[in-house]
This record gives structure tokens, C-alpha cells and sequence, in this order.
């Protein structure tokens, strides 16, 4: 059964005798800095602690269980999603197999924050460098910081602009290719920047080894990142055109 006991709550309340050690410990930083973000709970319930999200649903943090990559992969719990570290900063080849902090998504998080289905997910129209796209409207603000960012960047260098044209998408109800899994751009917070400056480990051939490749510059990648959008060029499945909000996996207080 589930104590419903809100964080701020439990903080000041007596825990009982089993939990004396974990309630003492407070909730996972991970799980703890989320409410920042999200609108959700934290709770503890008999399993250990969990999150009460919008939706009513209610998942422990950490599952207990043991997972192959690829099983983190198909079903994180959301503790999984913050395995790897997201190392913003100078742009690096990433060569270590299996290293893709972001790519692990907690689904259900995502469902319930920005919607469960193609029509409920609350998108508002959106104009990036002049094409017009479709994002989440719990998204636009850090849309717009990355916007104002980008500009100040390429008016100081022109090279720059040709990135932020034909964007290749946003908002797209999908699954991944290839995949069961559902794709940020479902939720409206991804955009893929312009997808003839892109490498896409999909489309790689020989398809293996992986072999990160990269054009885009720094200062894009960089004004993305100060506003909590994470780059799917930091993955060894390189998406390089790929930036998707996920602002926990840039915030340093989720990591203590
Ligand atoms: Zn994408």
C-alpha cells in the first residue's frame, strides 16, 4: 500500500522503524530534483520510493531489477535513465559501446506530462528561424531561450544559419524506427536541425561497427545544452541532428 506521503511532508515526519534508513536518507537526488521539471510526487510506498505522476500512476524510482543494456533500453526504470553521465562541453567523438546518456527514456514520465496519444499532446505552433514547427507547449519557453541563444550566435557568425534551416522535424506521433518504443518527437519536445548535415547511425553502412561522425558546430550544440536540451551527438547511436528536452539529465542537483 502506498503511504502518499508528499516530500515536503515526509521530510518532517516520523518513519517507521523498517524505513528508518532509507527515510533518513531522503529520496534519491535523481528522484528528488524531478519535481523541479515535472508535475509530479514523490512518494514512498512499501517497495521504496516512487513518483506519483499527473496521470494518477505511481512508479518506484529504482525497480530492483537487474537489466542487459538492452533491456534498459526497452524498459527503464526511471533511476536507469540517469546511468551515464550527459557530458555537455567540447564536442567529443563518442566511441564506448552503449554510451548514450538520453536515449534510456522513463516513458510513462513522458506520457504523462505531455500526453498519452497523437491528439493529446499539447502542441502550440512555433517559428524557428522562419520554418514553422509544431512543439509542446511546455516546451515553448525553452524553445525560445534556445532561439534567442542561436541568434545571438549567428550574428556573430554567419556559417552557422545554414544548420538552422530545413529542419527535418518536431513534433511526429512515432515509434523510433525499428523500434516499440515511442520517440521524443511524439511529445513535441525534439527537433532534428537540418537533417543534410546530419549523421544517423541508421543509415551507416556498413551498418558495424558504430562510427561516430559529427558537422555540427559547437556553438549550436552549446545553445541547445545551456537550456536543458540534450544532443543525440553525445550518443555512440549517433543522431546528430537530434536535440530533445530532458532537462533533468542537464541539471547537475539530479546527479548529487
Ligand atoms: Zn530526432
Amino acid at each position: 500500500m502506498l503511504l502518499s506521503l508528499v516530500l515536503m511532508t515526509l521530510a518532517a515526519a516520523d518513519a517507521g522503524p523498517a524505513d528508518a534508513g532509507a527515510a533518513d536518507a531522503g529520496p534519491p537526488a535523481g528522484l528528488a530534483c524531478l519535481t523541479k521539471w515535472y508535475a509530479l510526487e514523490v512518494v514512498q510506498g512499501d517497495g521504496g520510493w516512487s513518483m506519483k505522476l499527473p496521470d494518477g500512476h505511481v512508479y518506484l524510482f529504482d525497480d530492483g531489477k537487474v537489466k542487459s543494456p538492452e533491456e534498459q533500453l526497452e524498459a527503464p526504470d526511471m533511476e536507469d535513465t540517469y546511468n551515464l553521465p550527459y557530458r555537455a562541453g567540447p564536442i567529443v567523438p563518442v566511441t564506448p559501446e552503449n554510451d548514450s546518456c538520453g536515449r534510456l527514456r522513463f516513458d510513462p514520465l513522458l506520457r504523462a506530462t505531455y500526453g498519452a496519444t497523437r491528439n493529446t499532446v499539447g502542441t502550440v505552433r512555433y517559428t524557428f528561424f522562419k520554418q514553422h514547427v509544431m512543439v509542446h507547449r511546455k516546451a515553448l519557453e525553452p524553445f525560445k531561450r534556445v532561439t534567442a541563444r542561436l541568434e545571438e550566435a549567428v550574428a556573430k557568425d554567419k556559417s552557422l544559419a545554414v544548420y538552422l534551416q530545413k529542419v527535418g522535424g518536431t513534433f511526429n506521433w512515432r515509434k523510433i524506427s525499428d523500434t516499440p518504443r515511442q520517440s521524443a518527437h511524439s511529445y513535441g519536445v525534439a527537433i532534428d536541425l537540418n537533417v543534410e548535415h546530419s549523421h544517423y547511425w541508421e543509415w551507416q553502412r556498413p551498418k558495424r561497427p558504430l562510427k561516430w561522425k559529427n558537422r555540427f558546430p559547437q556553438a549550436i550544440v552549446d545553445a541547445f545544452e545551456a537550456e536543458g536540451f540534450i544532443w543525440g551527438g553525445r550518443w555512440d547511436h549517433y543522431d546528430t541532428m537530434h536535440f530533445e528536452y530532458r532537462p533533468e539529465l542537464l541539471d547537475p542537483s539530479c546527479r548529487q
